[in-house]
């Protein structure tokens, strides 16, 4: 098949508007409609059609301008974009949160797929699990995330060729990767495709290895991404970034980094859904007669106002004060909740003074014995 860019009429540095302007073109010129019962031009169409799928998409087109058609998939290789090619290497900070939760809608069904039907494999998808504290999961943060994964060889470039050589394409399936047969059935011809043995589906010979990755193209590295954390992210959320996991063999495309978050508990505010709790510890006199506290938030302290006669339990809402909703607007609020600490030490003197209380009111205070031998102490006296 002709090249794919004299086939549009476009030198190899076009950009992607140009492409665009001359696929429309020659599709126009050779389109069935215009081209009525024209074999030749249906065929050109085809090729036009191809041509523009290769080269409208940035990986396979770099994939074309380094292996030619054999990197694309060859010879009617086509189909519609993969979602490796939409999702594909490298394409920056764009990442998809999922969230926790057992089971259903996990991220990772589709884990190493395969790639189109041939050329080099896409590479793993890699997990990791990223430790964030209480404030970075609130708040949002950009946090680094360092890893060891097979990445692109530098020496040769991905390709696994040895310096000064070049891969060479498989003479088997003709660098497409994938070998067909044709073999009768009942319902008349059947056409298998199967990968190419000789050259395992990549439909390229390394004949000298690269000495630094041994022909795989790839090499095991030490990698640091810079990860921008969401505010409002939990224990459990991913953080999916395309085309960060593994490179895959002899110019692959590499998998996704599926980022696992775990968040450290906090002393003391607890998670419920959006909203933070926390306790407000008061003493029996101060649930009684009232006080005022400052009150820790994530942003700050408040002042809080207790009234007299509050009861345990009691909640004050401060709203907004909790956590930003995902992808949202606002935030959940935080919720402080009263708790009355019990004195379990008394002086005499408090004794004292909770015993005239509670005698003024008439409640039996003590336990049963000590409160029998003291009011009879008493009488007696
Ligand atoms: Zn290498």
């Amino acid at each position: 098949m002709a090249d794919y860019y004299e086939l549009l009429g476009v030198p190899r540095t076009a950009s992607a508007d140009e492409i665009k302007k001359a696929y429309r073109q020659r599709a126009r010129e050779f389109h069935p409609d215009a081209n009525p019962d024209d074999a030749a031009a249906a065929e050109q169409f085809k090729k036009v059609a191809q041509a523009y799928q290769v080269l409208s998409d940035d990986q396979q087109r770099s994939r074309y301008d380094r292996y030619g058609e054999a990197g694309v998939g060859g010879p009617g290789g086509g189909g519609g974009p993969s979602a490796e090619d939409l999702f594909g290497g490298g394409l920056g900070d764009i990442f998809e949160t999922f969230f926790g939760g057992a089971g259903g809608g996990s991220p990772f069904g589709g884990g190493g797929r395969a790639r189109g039907p041939s050329g080099p494999p896409r590479g793993q998808d890699i997990e990791v699990i990223a430790d964030i504290s209480f404030e970075q999961a609130v708040f949002g943060d950009e946090i680094d995330v360092s890893l060891k994964l097979p990445t692109r060889c530098g020496d040769c470039e991905g390709t696994g060729a040895g310096e000064g050589t070049k891969p060479i394409t498989c003479s088997d399936c003709g660098g497409s990767g994938q070998v067909q047969r044709v073999r009768q059935s009942l319902l008349g011809q059947m056409v298998t495709a199967s990968p190419c043995s000789r050259c395992g589906g990549l439909g390229q010979i390394v004949t000298t290895p690269c000495a630094t990755c041994r022909g795989e193209g790839r090499v095991t590295s030490d990698k640091t991404y810079q990860v921008d954390v969401p505010a409002g992210v939990d224990s459990g959320s991913t953080l999916r970034l395309s085309g960060r996991g593994a490179i895959g063999p002899r110019g692959g495309g590499a998998g996704d980094l599926y980022v696992h978050l775990r968040v450290a508990p906090h002393d003391l505010f607890l998670r419920e859904d959006h909203d933070l709790v926390t306790e407000v510890p008061v003493s029996i006199a101060q649930a009684a007669l009232g006080t005022q506290i400052e009150l820790e938030t994530l942003d700050g302290a408040e002042h809080l106002i207790v009234p007299p006669g509050t009861q345990p339990g009691r909640e004050f809402v401060l709203r907004q004060r909790g956590v930003p909703h995902l992808r949202g607007r606002g935030r959940g609020d935080l919720r402080a909740r009263v708790r009355v600490d019990i004195p379990t030490k008394l002086t005499d003197d408090e004794v004292d003074l909770l015993t005239r209380y509670a005698d003024g009111r008439g409640e039996v205070v003590g336990n049963g014995k000590e409160g029998l031998f003291s009011r009879i102490k008493s009488a007696f006296s």
